[in-house]
């Protein structure tokens, strides 16, 4: 019989940080995974082919609409997709790999199947083909991640109404890619598409895209991704997705009640996604789960049964690689025996539009609501002589401090390589910068980091040196 301190369900960003941290820390460690690859969405079908596919088309797009005007000619410029969608494949086969290296150099025991509690110390693995093995453990992790959510009325194909797992697999570029969901993945996935050639269409529920974050980074997105030629259909209640063998219809009504018709040959369903713990025999255990399904854990991410925790999007919070990652690292110390600490505000959002969208603390809106005295100070990157000499001049930095300390509360960008600025943001909130703290930092001339610092000064009595 195999016996292990720990045992994680699940290999994406949570469990193999968790299978690690926890075999970085002596304890002997096996993690279980149902597919053959490791790594999870993430890795798989999530953050790393989107980012490929965003990359490769983003190179395309400038190819096309900006070359010329930095005086390159590239004659006639082409699309091979089979081949994007290669090399797709091959950056999540060499990260994928990547995993694989570390469990072995960590001695994690990889299990291979799909596994489920046969007591809260007994866990089966289901291979594919033949029997299932039996293994023992002091301790487990549930980290078995989400699947995409649908709409009760919509029945998803595969084929012509596709969710972001085929959307990243197409064999054609679609004419016609109508998006229900202007959220993350419909916005990321919608770029790839819009910059490829195909007309696109978002149809979003509320009356703007990206709603949980602050409105100005909507407002925003809206309108550099309406310069991509994406339409947008805000506040529209999606009621009925039909398909024929290569048309997809979806009818939605508008805020006014009237219907709205869409015809396109993809309907992209990315209206969010849900904790995923089918048949891993929680309710035989009595592992709790809340009414949307996530298992319920404490402030040490241990279910109501003790020794088992759980992490990553099965839990409550944000859906986000980073945020599994740290909770990984999380239970594996406190299993140690040592205090971590998350600081969930401080856990930045992304979204990998170009321009980019890169969020961490509280928004505008929410201030409002908590009613807490705020200033503001926003830098545009049109004043950025960097972004002007790199053509990206889209956006804003705005940042959001304390109106009597000074201390930042909020930092929201949209602008290029907004991803890796934010780093800054979140350093300097962990320490509780005030922004003329960032003010007063030097910044390196010419670079996109400096509309962080001018949207710093600008929040310090209004001190914004280039506007
Ligand atoms: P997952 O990555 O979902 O991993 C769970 C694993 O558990 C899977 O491999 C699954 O097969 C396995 N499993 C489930 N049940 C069992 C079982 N019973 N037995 C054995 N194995 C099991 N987040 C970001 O932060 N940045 C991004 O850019 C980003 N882009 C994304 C793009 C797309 C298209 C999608 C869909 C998601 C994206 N995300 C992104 C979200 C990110 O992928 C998830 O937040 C992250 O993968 C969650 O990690 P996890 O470890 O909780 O679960
Ligand atoms: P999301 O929650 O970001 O967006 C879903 C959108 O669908 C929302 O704007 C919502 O208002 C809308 N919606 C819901 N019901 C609708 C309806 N009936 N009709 C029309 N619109 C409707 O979810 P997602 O884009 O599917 O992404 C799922 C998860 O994956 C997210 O939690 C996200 O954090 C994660 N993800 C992250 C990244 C990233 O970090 N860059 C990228 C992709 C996905």
């Amino acid at each position: 019989m195999n016996e292990f301190d720990v045992v994680v369900i699940g290999s994406g960003p949570g469990g193999y940080v968790a299978a690690i941290r926890c075999a970085q820390l002596g304890m002997k460690t096996a993690i279980v995974e149902k597919y053959n690859s490791l790594g999870g969405t993430c890795l798989n079908v999530g953050c790393i082919p989107s980012k490929a596919l965003l990359d490769s088309s983003e190179h395309y797009h400038q190819a096309k609409e900006q070359f010329k005007e930095h005086g390159i000619g590239v004659g006639n410029l082409s699309i091979d997709f089979p081949q994007m969608i290669n090399r797709k494949r091959d950056v999540v086969k060499q990260t994928v790999g990547g995993i694989d290296f570390l469990m072995k150099k960590n001695k994690i025991e990889v299990f291979t199947g799909f596994g489920s509690y046969i007591d809260a110390q007994t866990i089966s693995v289901q291979p594919e083909k033949g029997d299932a093995m039996v293994i023992k453990t002091k301790k487990s992790i549930i980290a078995t991640g989400s699947k995409p959510a649908t709409l009760p009325f919509i029945k998803i194909d595969k084929k012509r109404i596709i969710t972001s797992t085929e959307a990243l697999e197409l064999k054609e570029i679609p004419k016609h890619m109508i998006i229900i969901g202007g959220g993350v993945i419909g916005l990321e996935l919608g770029s790839v598409y819009a910059r490829l050639g195909s007309e696109v269409s978002v149809v979003e529920y509320m009356d703007s895209i990206i709603p949980t974050m602050d409105a100005t980074m909507g407002k925003e997105l809206t309108r550099s991704l309406k310069k991509l030629g994406m339409k947008f259909y805000l506040g529209h209640k999606v009621k009925e997705v039909s398909t024929t063998a290569k048309q997809t219809t979806v009818k939605a009504d508008d805020a006014k009640g009237n219907e709205v018709v869409i015809k396109g040959d993809y309907t992209l369903v990315a209206v969010g996604r849900k904790p995923y713990t089918d048949n891993l025999g929680l309710e035989k255990i009595g592992v709790h789960v809340d009414e949307r399904g996530r298992v319920t854990v404490d402030d040490h991410l241990e279910t109501n049964i003790k020794g088992i925790y759980a992490i990553g999007d099965v839990i409550k919070g944000a859906m986000l690689a980073h945020k599994a990652e740290e909770e990984g690292m999380f239970v594996a110390e406190v299993m140690a025996g040592q205090k971590p600490h998350i600081n969930y505000l401080l856990i930045p959002g992304v979204v990998y539009t170009w321009p980019e969208v890169a969020s961490v603390g509280y928004t505008e809106e929410q201030l409002k609501e908590m009613g807490t005295a705020y200033k503001t100070g926003s830098f545009p990157f049109k004043a950025s002589g960097r972004a002007r000499a790199s053509m990206d001049t889209d956006g804003l930095v705005k940042v959001l401090a304390d109106k009597t300390t000074d201390e930042i509360l909020g930092v929201h960008m949209i602008g290029p390589r907004a991803a890796d600025m934010i780093a800054e943001a979140v350093v300097g909130m962990e320490f509780r910068a005030s922004a003329e703290d960032i003010a007063r930092t030097s910044h390196a001339h010419p670079t996109f980091t400096e509309a962080f610092k001018e949207a710093a000064l600008a929040a310090t009595d209004n001190r914004a040196i280039h506007i």
